[in-house]
């Protein structure tokens, strides 16, 4: 494979152009240029060379690539800043998508830097042990009873304190570093909830990334396996993003899961595209609509009409609603109303470590004011 690409691309550069297999699957191509309109025809020319299919015996290959460009001269004429900048403008490149070619700026630099360094902290952290799951209680509205609770990710860093998942997952996706990431979230989740009432589930979020990856749904059956906890007490959630792409291969993979008992809720609802169709692709078994819907005042009078509208959807298709975000008495009031099933909330429960989740089990949701 590495050979028939490198004939191809050797057939497709000048005579004074050098080729060179920089190791694994990355090719370098030392061209000289009078403009960098001339490299970028080149990218170009490479990217459509590659891409049509291989015949390595009996298989058909088909791959795709992504360049690079970084231009020789002032402020980068060593051999060591060109390389550096080449892999900088191809790691831009691959975010914008397959096949695409993209010349170093040196405003890439510093957010690569940032992002490398980011990358690097999540590493250790993997190895050294410094993640944390928080819990937020789901409350039903009926009972006031706490039915579940949904395990957010907390990082123990050692100078910005607690942080965030919202500051972290994106880089964690793109370098597939949530995968390992993810799998400690699922077993911690799992050996957690093992040790609650058997009337609480847990929910854990899971995102397009780790569901796409291959051995996911055995990693889900390993980890309720090792906790000895029933598949009915785990609930996964995903986003609209899961249904965007692959999504013949993911919905299979929701399908498997969902079989065995876990169940599996579409988080916020509102925010994506929020298309009516991915509730007829696959049956959730919850809806968890996003904060955003909920104001100070309670609710917009649209958001509420919508809220309305997607609690009897919910109904008639056997999917739970749930409220995301309820930090007042008016908001919970409001979402009261329109008869949604479940809520989450501040004002009932910010997230809590692990060790204080007993206390919140046993605490009611008052019931509506007369
Ligand atoms: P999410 O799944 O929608 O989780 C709810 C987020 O809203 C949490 O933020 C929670 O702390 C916050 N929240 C809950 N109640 C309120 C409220 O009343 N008011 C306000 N303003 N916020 C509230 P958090 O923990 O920062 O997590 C952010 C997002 O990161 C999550 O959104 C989820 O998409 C993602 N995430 C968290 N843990 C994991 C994980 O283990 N794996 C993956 N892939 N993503 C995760
Ligand atoms: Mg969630
Ligand atoms: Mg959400």
């Amino acid at each position: 494979m590495l050979r028939a690409v490198a004939e191809r691309l050797c057939a497709n550069v000048r005579g004074g152009d050098l080729v060179a297999r920089l190791g694994g699957d990355e090719f370098a191509v030392l061209h000289r240029i009078t403009d960098e309109n001339g490299a970028c025809i080149l990218a170009q020319r490479l990217i459509a060379v590659v891409s049509p299919p291989y015949e390595l015996g009996d298989v058909t290959v088909e791959i795709g690539m992504s360049v690079g460009i970084a231009l020789a001269g002032p402020g980068c004429d060593d051999v060591e800043s060109l390389l550096r900048n080449a892999d900088t403008a191809l790691y831009h490149a691959k975010g914008e998508g397959r096949g695409r070619a993209c010349l170093f700026e040196p405003a890439m630099d510093d957010s690569a830097r940032a992002r490398r360094l980011l990358e690097r902290e999540l590493r250790d952290a993997l190895q050294q042990d410094a993640f944390a799951l928080h819990y937020q209680p789901l409350v039903d509205l009926r009972s006031g009873a706490v039915t579940g609770v949904e395990a957010l990710l907390r990082w123990q860093h050692a100078d910005r304190g607690l942080v965030s998942p919202e500051s972290f997952i994106t880089v964690a996706e793109e370098t597939g570093l949530i995968v390992p990431i993810g799998e400690w979230v699922l077993n911690q989740a799992c050996r957690d909830a093992a040790a609650w009432p058997g009337s609480v589930s847990v929910a854990v979020n899971v995102s397009a990334v780790q569901l796409r990856h291959r051995g996911f749904a055995q990693s889900v059956f390993l980890a309720l396996a090792a906790a000895g906890l029933p598949p009915g007490r785990l609930e996964i959630e995903i986003t609209e993003s899961v249904l965007l792409d692959d999504t013949e291969a993911n919905l299979e993979t929701l399908h498997l899961l969902r079989s065995t008992g876990i169940r599996i809720a579409m988080d916020d609802f509102g925010t994506g595209y929020s298309s009516l169709s991915y509730l007829r692709r696959f049956p959730f078994d919850k809806i968890k609509i996003d904060r955003s819907f909920v104001r100070d005042a309670g609710l917009t009078p649209d958001a509420a009409a919508i809220i309305r509208a997607l609690v009897s959807l919910g109904t008639s298709l056997g999917i739970t609603t749930l409220v995301e975000g309820i930090e007042t008495e008016a908001q919970l009031a409001a979402v009261r109303a329109e008869g949604c099933r479940e809520m989450q909330g501040f004002l009932f429960s910010p997230p809590v470590p692990a060790g204080e989740v007993a206390a919140i089990l046993t605490a009611e949701l008052r019931p509506e004011a007369a």
